[in-house]
């Protein structure tokens, strides 16, 4: 599980996120949900070590985020698909994260297979791919180190109505063999499927978090 407690992020005076309190639990799909500016991303940056907190903490089941001796063997992430790697090759940025992780080789290929992308498009640039693309990418990068712990933020954007079905079936079933699913969405109805319980956050604050039967029951 991945806890978040009591955390602040202040950018020049402005409370992007603040006091921000919430666990993702194992075993369970938890969708991050708000409009957009209400502070999902930061939140997620902050999680998984990209900016520090104004103040706050983030544990994954029980150690300090920034005490783990390897964050991408055990949290995988998925932050702004549409904006990264874009001069390398789908193959090079799965390579890279290998290497960067010391994994066995083989597991480029099982995350290109897993994600459906053919040997001749994790040959092309990331430049030249659809978002779609980017994203199941993505959703490779942060699998690749068979991590306890998933961050998304956003993941069903640019997916086609059967990209997200996939999606969700893979979530659903990294999450039913003891995974940590934290996935953010401004859309309800893109999460409300798979996710079992719900955070709600707006203008930095968190509204609303429970399981989705008695949030949407309350609704
Ligand atoms: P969301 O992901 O929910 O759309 P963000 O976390 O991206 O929200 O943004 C929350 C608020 O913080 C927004 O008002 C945004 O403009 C602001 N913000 C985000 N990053 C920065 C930054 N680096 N500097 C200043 N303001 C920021
Ligand atoms: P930090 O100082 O917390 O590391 P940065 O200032 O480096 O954050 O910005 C993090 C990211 O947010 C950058 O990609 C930056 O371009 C972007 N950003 C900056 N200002 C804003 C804003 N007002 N709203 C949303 N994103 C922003």
């Amino acid at each position: 599980m991945i806890e978040v407690q009591s955390l602040t992020k202040v950018y020049g005076g402005f409370r992007a996120v603040d006091d921000v309190t919430f666990t993702a639990e194992a075993g369970r799909v938890t969708g991050f949900l708000g409009p957009n500016g209400a502070g999902k991303s930061t939140t997620m940056r902050v999680m998984v070590g990209l900016t520090p907190p104004t103040s706050g903490t983030v544990t994954v089941d029980g150690h300090r985020f920034a005490d783990l001796p390897n964050p991408g063997l055990e949290v995988g992430v998925l932050l702004d698909a549409s904006a990264q790697h874009a001069g390398r090759t789908g193959r090079e940025v799965l390579t890279l994260a290998q290497e960067t992780m010391g994994l066995p080789r083989r597991r480029v290929d099982e995350m290109l297979e897993l994600v459906s992308l053919t040997a001749s498009e994790s040959k092309r640039r990331v430049k030249d791919y659809s978002l779609g693309m980017r994203q199941r990418l993505g959703i490779a990068t942060a699998l690749i180190g068979d991590p306890r712990v998933l961050v998304l933020d956003e993941p069903a954007n640019g997916l086609d109505p059967a990209g997200i079905r996939w999606m969700r079936d893979l979530l659903r079933g990294y999450a039913d063999r003891g995974g940590t699913v934290l996935l953010s969405s401004h859309l309800l109805h893109e999460i409300e499927v798979v996710a079992d319980d719900l955070v709600v956050i707006g203008q930095g604050r968190i509204v609303a978090s429970g399981t989705k039967a008695s949030l949407l029951a309350s609704a």
